[in-house]
């Protein structure tokens, strides 16, 4: 794995503390939502002036953080977030309400626990949004998201029918946008 950040000034300190931040999260999201998608590697974590998102043309994932988080650890709860779309890789454009919850939620409850007393800034209220229909479902059917995974592991290739199917309590109009897509074409622009 590389690092990119170049335009810090102890780039090597904020590096091993990417690296070691990163291995926890992905033990926890594991045992908590099922394997990585093995065929993804994850080969870059870059510090950038531009949205946080996850790049994948291939088979190698770059997480790219908005360097405004790196206050006050913030960027460990973007990591957590970013971290939930590799488990299995979309386009940003195909990702759904259940993937966004997801991470939102993950990341949120991550970072609280990591950080007692410390806040993430206010995201977009969709966000929010999503994690409360995520939540809904749990409550539902308990660890459905590691269910849902194992028939799918890109959770935001799983249809309204596979999930009504796996989650059958839930009502339509909630297995419709949590399979909804979440973002517009024009949120969906990726770095080269
Ligand atoms: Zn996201």
């Amino acid at each position: 794995m590389t690092l990119n950040m170049d335009f810090l000034v102890n780039p090597k300190a904020l590096e091993s503390r990417v690296k070691e931040a990163i291995e926890p999260i992905f033990e926890e999201l594991e045992s908590k939502y099922g394997p990585r998608d093995i065929k993804l590697r994850l080969a870059d974590v870059s510090f950038v002036s531009m949205d946080s998102t996850v790049w994948c043309p291939e088979r190698d994932l770059s997480i790219y953080i908005d360097k405004r988080f790196l206050a006050n650890e913030q960027w460990v709860g973007v990591l957590a977030h970013e971290a939930v779309h590799c488990l299995g890789h979309v386009k940003k454009l195909e990702m759904t309400y259940l993937e966004e919850g997801v991470a939102e939620s993950f990341s949120t409850d991550y970072f609280s626990r990591r950080f007692p007393g410390e806040t993430l800034p206010p995201s977009d209220p969709r966000y929010r949004i999503a994690a409360g229909y995520v939540k809904e479902l749990e409550s539902r059917c308990g660890s459905i998201v590691k269910t849902v995974r194992r028939a799918q592991p890109a959770l935001s290739k799983l249809t309204k029918q596979d999930l009504l199917g796996l989650c059958p309590t839930i009502s339509e109009s909630l297995a419709d946008v949590l399979t909804a897509r979440f973002y517009n074409p024009s949120e969906c622009w990726q770095p080269d």
